[in-house]
């Protein structure tokens, strides 16, 4: 079969969790999705937005209320057993028991999967994720980053497509994140498409080529990663002149601008209508010589915050 052009497709899903005792909860709402094949996709929202019950619907863990999806074009429900060996999920919780070697715990999973003997590729998947030399070790003498990777290995043993991580960064020290993101990014060059959820909007900012919005359940944008950091259209610009500014001058009062201190003015302008050689070129007519630029993009989490309403729930 050849490689259907959306590795994840959503349509109209919907969830609502029985209510016990409290009223019914609508965990997801009409979301609809097309995740490219071999993209890199994020799907961005604060804490109890939706994003875990999401996956676990792909994963086969939840099942949906109404609506449809498709994982590397087989329907969850119709085509099971196929949606199923096209995903791997590296879920939120280190649910890894502790009694068990990361290489056999590989060789549990290959056969849950149906993989036959011959065809398990074990030490390769370990070597993949770093761990070829704790293959025997005990997982509970494992880190809890090693722990993660172990449940990315766990999630490749079939060789899935399409690989889903849930979260994997909560928790885990900035080194560890570090390695875990060259690894998964290999995998997605080598040809995986990636769906990451996190509330650390660098990390999905520097990694994610598209990046889905989720909040109340409700998805709110989802655009190449650089078209929503060009959303706002605003651009800070401090330039820092030679000697004192006594008064605003007269050609600079049209900008949008405020003195700082003694020898800084600070613009704050949209990038679209004006460009920062207009406002340098206007500062230096005024006589100022200019000792030092600097400029601040809008980020991502500006745009969280602005479509959300709540900020940044990570603190990386
Ligand atoms: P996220 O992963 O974005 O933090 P979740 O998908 O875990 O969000 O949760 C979405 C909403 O659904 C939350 O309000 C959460 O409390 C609720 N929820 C999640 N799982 C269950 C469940 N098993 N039963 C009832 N409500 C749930
Ligand atoms: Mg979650």
């Amino acid at each position: 079969m050849h490689a259907p052009e959306f590795a994840i497709e959503t349509s109209g899903l919907c969830k609502t969790y029985a209510a016990s005792g409290g009223a019914p909860v609508e965990a997801l709402k009409d979301v609809s999705l097309k995740i490219p094949r071999g993209s890199f996709f994020g799907l961005l929202g604060p804490n109890g937005a939706g994003k875990s019950t999401l996956i676990n619907i792909l994963a086969g863990l939840v099942l949906k209320t109404s609506g449809e999806a498709r994982i590397w074009n087989f329907d969850i429900e119709r085509d099971m057993r196929a949606a199923r060996l096209s995903i791997g999920v590296v879920p939120q919780e280190l649910n890894i028991d502790p009694y068990f070697t990361p290489r056999e715990l590989l060789d549990v999973q290959a056969g849950f999967y149906g993989v036959r003997k011959a065809e398990r590729r074990t030490s390769e998947v370990l070597e993949a994720v770093g761990l070829a030399d704790k293959a025997d070790a005990y997982a509970r003498s494992l880190s809890g980053g090693m722990r993660r990777r172990l449940l990315v290995a766990k999630a490749m043993v079939h060789s899935p497509p399409v690989l889903v991580l849930d979260e994997p960064s909560a928790g885990v020290d900035v080194d560890l994140r570090r390695q875990l993101w060259a690894r998964v990014q290999e995998l997605n060059r080598q040809g995986a498409t990636v769906l990451l959820t996190t509330h650390y909007l660098e990390e999905a900012q520097a990694l994610c080529d598209t990046i889905a919005i989720i909040d109340h359940g409700r998805l709110i944008a989802c655009e190449p990663t650089s078209d929503m950091v060009g959303r706002l259209d605003t651009k800070e610009m401090t330039i820092t002149v030679d000697r004192d500014i006594d008064s605003l001058p007269g050609s600079l009062q049209a900008y949008p601008v405020e003195v700082l201190g003694n020898r800084q003015l600070k613009f704050a302008f949209s990038p679209s209508t004006i460009s920062s050689g207009e406002i340098i070129t206007a500062v230096q007519t005024t006589g100022f010589t200019i000792v030092d630029v600097a400029t601040r993009e809008a980020e991502l989490e500006d745009i969280f915050l602005k479509l959300t309403g709540q900020p940044d729930t990570g603190t990386s």
